[in-house]
């Protein structure tokens, strides 16, 4: 999961690279890769889709990226602070999820737990109330 976030630092090659190469005009996904070889195109994406919702790049007539004047101004560390706030309450939701997957008990206590209802230890009918449920190891693996 961790390699699916962009760090602050992708940020700041991105959008340094962003200032170099558009000199005011639009650039394609591909310009833009070019400009940042070490970063994976999914980040780029994550970085694009961030920089698009803070103002700082138009997404012009797909697929060109128009750069604001506001790239040029704005501080990088506000955007990838607000960023990585937002990553982290993302990282929390999908630790409960991998919680939820991997706990023996009731699933319908544990999701009523989750919402503050407390009552019920087992439905009698989920899978682990049941005994069918898959354990195991792939579930945890697949989530870190
Ligand atoms: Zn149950």
């Amino acid at each position: 999961m961790a390699g699916r976030y962009p760090t602050a630092a992708d940020f700041t090659s991105v959008i340094h690279g962003l200032r170099l190469l558009s000199s005011g005009g639009t650039l394609t996904f591909d310009e833009i890769r070019t400009a940042t070889p070490a970063i994976g195109a999914s980040k780029i994406r994550v970085m694009l889709t961030v920089l698009k919702q803070a103002g700082l790049i138009r997404e012009r007539r797909v697929p060109r990226f128009e750069m604001t004047p506001r790239l040029f101004a704005e501080s990088v560390e506000s955007v990838a602070a607000a960023y990585d706030e937002r990553r982290q309450r993302d990282h929390t939701k999908l630790e409960q999820m991998v919680v939820y997957a991997q706990t023996a008990l009731c699933r319908t206590a544990a999701l009523l737990d989750a919402l503050g209802e407390t009552g019920v230890d087992r439905c009698g009918t989920c899978d682990n109330c049941c005994g069918t449920a898959i354990r195991g190891e792939a579930v945890a693996q697949g989530a870190a």
